[in-house]
């Protein structure tokens, strides 16, 4: 059976500090100063963990689950053991085979990332109050200034912590800082409604438009994102759209034209539709994060065949970009 949104929302953010202490902190999984492809101008995007979908190609697994996660990377470890002797539950485990991480007997308390001397330990994930954030954001204020950027909540999927998101975002507005949403589309309750108001933009995936394989690749209902999608055009902010170009996945001219259909007859706000052609560089996260990849092997696309697919988005009638390393490209062509 498919879950609702809030469902799906509150188990999958049952542990995220944002979501249980009404937004006095959120719980993100980086901030990535000088961002230049979530939103127009120099950006900071701040990522929040968690998120309702799994989308088989996420590059940013370690954004999906709401709980603290541990990353353990082989080439730094120095065998010193300091992080066996940290942990207080006994979760770790470190044999020729490599790190065996007890995740569910881990809480992500970080002791082993003290511990350890050579660094290979990272907890995915901290807590932070929206006015840390924002003094973080705040620093690159002259570039957004001259570029017309500002603040970008990325994810994972910003409305699971709204109450966090919305202090953010008031914080930055009324410091003169843009705001940005960058949303998956599968909102729950009144989130969209909150932080609508308090967005000059909106970024939003629209990825496959066939509702049983939007299910199967996602793990969501599509009618919940194209509601959202309808609610975000009403606000009448500026809309950039994204989709994700996946070989075999979502890489039909069938599914691009869907979209743009879409766009063209119910999103009058999208000014900019981006096709963000895949690659294969996050599988070593799947690893450290003990989750399967399913996309190992699949290939890059054809330049030719992104050219195609951008032919094909024209007729949605807003400006389309296409980007990612392309098959030609890699080739050295
Ligand atoms: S919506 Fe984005 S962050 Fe969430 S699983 Fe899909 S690709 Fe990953
Ligand atoms: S984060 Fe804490 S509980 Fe988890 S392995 Fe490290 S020390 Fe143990």
């Amino acid at each position: 059976m498919r879950s609702s949104p809030e469902s799906r929302t509150s188990s999958n953010v049952s542990d995220s500090a944002g979501a249980d202490n009404g937004g006095r902190t959120g719980r993100i999984f980086n901030i990535q100063r000088f961002s230049i492809e979530d939103g127009p101008g120099i950006r900071t995007t701040v990522f929040m963990k968690g998120c309702p979908l799994s989308c088989v190609w996420c590059h940013n697994p370690e954004g999906i689950a709401g709980r603290k996660q541990l990353m353990w990377f082989d080439v730094r470890c120095i065998g010193a053991r300091d992080c066996l002797k940290a942990c207080p539950v006994g979760a770790l485990e470190l044999s020729s085979d490599g790190m065996k991480i007890d995740r569910e007997a881990c809480d992500g308390c970080g002791l082993c990332q003290a511990a350890c001397p050579a660094g290979a330990i990272e907890v995915v994930g901290r807590d932070i109050t929206a006015q840390a954030a924002f003094e973080e954001v705040a620093r690159d204020e002259a570039f957004y200034r001259n570029s017309g950027g500002g603040l970008t909540v990325s994810g994972g999927e910003p409305t699971m912590q709204p109450a966090f998101v919305a202090e953010l975002m008031r914080l930055c507005r009324d410091a003169g800082i843009p705001t940005a949403l960058d949303t998956c589309g599968y909102c729950a309750g009144d989130a969209l409604e909150r932080l609508l108001p308090l967005s000059d933009m909106v970024l939003v995936d629209l990825k496959v438009m066939d509702e049983a394989r939007h299910l199967e690749l996602t793990g969501v209902d599509l009618a919940t994102v194209l509601a959202s999608a309808r609610t975000i055009a009403a606000a009448g902010k500026p809309v950039w759209v994204r989709t994700p170009v996946i070989g075999g996945r979502t890489d039909s001219e069938e599914n691009i034209a869907a979209i743009a259909e879409f766009i063209r007859s119910e999103m009058q706000p999208v000014v900019r539709w981006d096709l963000l052609a895949f690659n294969n560089t996050c599988g070593s996260k799947y690893a450290r994060l003990d989750m399967p990849w399913e996309l190992e092997g699949t290939g890059l696309i054809e330049k030719q065949h992104m050219e195609a697919l951008a032919a094909v988005a024209g007729s949605a009638g807003c400006e389309v970009h296409w980007a990612g390393v392309t098959a030609r490209e890699s080739d050295g062509d």
